[in-house]
């Protein structure tokens, strides 16, 4: 006996077009120098840094990804501990309905306009991908509420390709160590990019979320346990404030 897939208009999104590339920065050896070792230490206190959103398959790191924007980590993972105990892929996600699943992820920001998108991927999925999830940029950022941070963070996390997520701690911690001056996200992400050296390509979003969130935070980093803070450019601003 078939499958039936719950019914209803599948909102489609045109793919976007990837950013445009820029030449890679130039560096001086002295800042190739800092750069190196800045992620030489983060790889030495944490050497296999992951991300703090609990998950057990593509799909539900997915739904993870794409609930977390402009929520904590913390509040996602409340969340999906009991949604995914019942609706851990996209038919049963269906089988939940919007109006389900709103009841589970209400505590989280945005969560009627998540709650339609996670429904519309997951019908996408089921009726264009066997219930699987497509583990390439373009067809990733094709999905309801997946755009190309969301489509970053699984393609890193997942090993398919390396990639820089850009999100608010990111952004700080790159422009406070002045590894990027860009004004907008995409143009952090290709600094990094072209900067990060190759073998911590996969752990620097990572390390950078993870140093923004604990120790290099908005309004006063703590610079004084900071363990890169000797090749940090913004150090003085904060230590003497
Ligand atoms: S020294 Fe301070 S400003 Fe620089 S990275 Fe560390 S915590 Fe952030």
């Amino acid at each position: 006996m078939g499958t039936t897939i719950p019914k209803a208009p599948a909102a489609r999104k045109p793919a976007r077009k990837p950013a445009p590339k820029r030449p890679a920065k130039r560096m001086t050896p002295r800042d190739r120098a800092r750069v190196d070792e800045i992620f030489a230490r983060f790889a030495t206190a944490t050497p296999e840094p992951r991300t703090e959103l609990r998950f057990e398959s593509p799909y539900t790191l997915v739904v993870a990804v794409a609930l977390s924007a402009q929520a904590t980590d913390v509040s996602v993972n409340k969340a999906t501990d009991r949604l995914y105990q019942v609706a851990d892929t996209p038919l049963k996600m269906l089988e939940l309905g919007e109006a389900g699943l709103t009841d589970y992820i209400k505590s989280i920001g945005l969560y009627r306009t998540k709650a339609k998108n996670v429904i519309a991927l997951s019908r996408i999925l089921m009726e264009q991908y066997h219930g699987d999830v497509p583990l390439n940029r373009e067809a990733l950022e094709s999905l309801p509420g997946v755009g190309r941070k969301t489509a970053s963070v699984v393609l890193n996390e997942l090993g398919v390709e390396p990639a820089i997520a850009v999100d608010t701690h990111v952004f700080r911690v790159a422009h406070r160590l002045k590894l990027s001056t860009a004004t907008t996200p995409d143009g952090v992400e290709r600094d990094l990019m072209a900067i990060t050296p190759e073998p911590y390509r996969t752990r620097a979003h990572h390390w950078l979320i993870l140093h923004g969130r604990y120790t290099c935070i908005a309004r006063r980093p703590k610079c004084e346990s900071c363990l890169i803070a000797d090749l940090c450019p913004s150090r003085e601003l904060f230590l003497g404030a």
